[in-house]
C-alpha cells in the first residue's frame, strides 16, 4: 500500500516504514534500530472532532469539511463496523446502518476502528500490542499528537500502542475493550501459551492492586503505608513486564505522593527522580515533563536542606 504524502504529519522517514503485515494490515516496522525516547510520528489531526460533545453526526460532518486530498486519505484507512457502532447509529442518527449513504458508513467504521479522540492519518496505521514499544501523547507545544517510542526497538521489529487503558487489566478484560476495535489480540501477553498465562498471573495481580488504590482512601498513616506498598508492588510487577509506558509514571508519581505525606523526603525524591520515565514517553518538548523536572530539581534542593519545597510543588503532588 502506498501512502499519500500530502498529508501534515512527519515521520522519521530513516527509522520506519508502513508496511503490509499478513493479517494485521499496514503497521509500521523499524528500518534501523531505534533507541527509546524517539519521536517516530509527529502530525496534526487528520479528522478533528470536539471531544466534549462527540456524535455521529458530528464526526460525519467534520468529514465533509475535509479537504479532498484529506479526504482521500482518510478513506485509506481500515475501518471496521461493529454491532456496537450500528446501534449507535440508530441511537444517534435515527437511522439503521443499511439506511445510511455508503460514504457515511465508510467515514463511521473507519473513525470506529482509528479514532484516539481525534483521527491520526500515520499513528492510525500503529498496530496495538498489550506490551506496547511505543506512546502517543498530544503535546501543547507542538500542536501535535506525538508518537515516541519507550524502550529500544531493533531494526525489523514492529512499532506498537495501546489502543485502550489496558496496563493494569487481564487478557479477558482488554479483549471486551478490543472488541470494538475489530480484532483478537495475539500480542505476547495474550497468546495462549505457558508464558503468556504467566502474563496474565500479573495483570490479574496489577488489576487487584488497581481496584484497592481506587477504593482506598490513604489519609492516616497506616493507610498511607498501605498505599505506598500498593504502588512500590505495581511499579514493580509494570517494570518486570516490560510496561514502561505512562502507567508505570503513574504509579513513580503516587509512590513520591505517598512519601511526601509519610514525610520521608528522601524516598519521596528517589520516586519522583522516576517520574522522569515520562521523558521517553512524552519527549522533554512536553509542558507538563518540563514542570516535573523543576519539581524534582526543587525536591533535591529540600532534602540537601537549602530550600524548602514550595506550595506549588507539593499541591502539584496532593493534586493526584
Ligand atoms: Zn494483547
Amino acid at each position: 500500500m502506498r501512502l499519500r504524502r500530502e498529508t501534515q504529519g512527519k515521520h522519521a522517514d530513516h527509522l520506519i516504514e508502513f508496511k503490509e503485515l499478513p493479517q494485521k494490515g499496514v503497521g509500521v516496522i523499524a528500518k534501523a534500530n531505534i533507541p527509546r525516547g524517539t519521536r517516530v510520528i509527529s502530525e496534526q489531526a487528520l479528522l478533528e472532532v470536539d471531544l466534549e460533545t462527540v456524535t455521529l453526526k458530528n464526526i460525519v460532518s467534520a468529514s465533509e469539511r475535509l479537504l479532498p486530498s484529506q479526504q482521500e486519505s482518510y478513506l485509506q484507512l481500515h475501518g471496521y463496523d461493529s454491532d456496537l457502532l450500528k446501534v449507535a447509529v440508530k441511537y444517534d442518527i435515527g437511522k439503521s446502518w443499511q439506511e445510511l449513504p455508503e460514504l457515511h458508513r465508510k467515514v463511521l467504521s473507519i473513525y470506529a476502528a482509528n479514532a484516539f479522540g481525534c483521527v491520526f492519518f500515520l499513528g492510525s496505521h500503529i498496530n496495538h500490542s498489550c506490551i506496547p514499544n511505543a506512546t502517543l501523547a498530544y503535546n501543547e507545544s507542538l500542536k501535535e499528537e506525538a508518537f515516541d517510542v519507550i524502550r529500544d526497538i531493533m531494526a525489523g521489529e514492529e512499532l506498537t500502542v495501546m489502543y485502550i487503558d489496558g496496563i493494569n487489566r487481564t487478557q479477558s478484560q482488554r479483549q471486551a475493550e478490543l472488541d470494538k476495535w475489530g480484532f483478537q489480540c495475539t500480542c505476547p501477553a495474550c497468546e495462549d501459551t505457558a508464558q503468556g498465562r504467566q502474563r496474565d498471573k500479573k495483570r490479574a495481580e496489577l488489576f487487584i492492586l488497581d481496584q484497592k488504590l481506587a477504593k482506598a482512601h490513604f489519609h492516616t498513616e497506616g493507610s498511607c503505608r498501605r498505599g505506598l506498598q500498593i504502588v512500590q508492588r505495581m511499579a514493580a510487577i509494570q517494570k518486570s513486564e516490560g510496561l514502561v509506558n505512562r502507567q508505570l509514571r503513574i504509579s513513580y508519581y503516587d509512590a513520591a505522593r505517598y512519601c511526601l505525606e509519610l514525610k520521608e523526603h528522601r524516598m519521596a525524591l528517589l520516586w519522583a527522580e522516576k517520574v522522569e520515565v515520562d521523558l521517553y514517553c512524552v519527549g522533554e518538548d512536553y509542558p507538563e515533563y518540563k514542570k516535573v523536572l523543576l519539581i524534582v530539581e526543587e525536591m533535591r534542593n529540600a532534602v540537601h536542606g537549602s530550600k524548602p519545597l514550595s506550595e506549588s510543588s507539593l499541591e502539584w503532588f496532593m493534586r493526584g
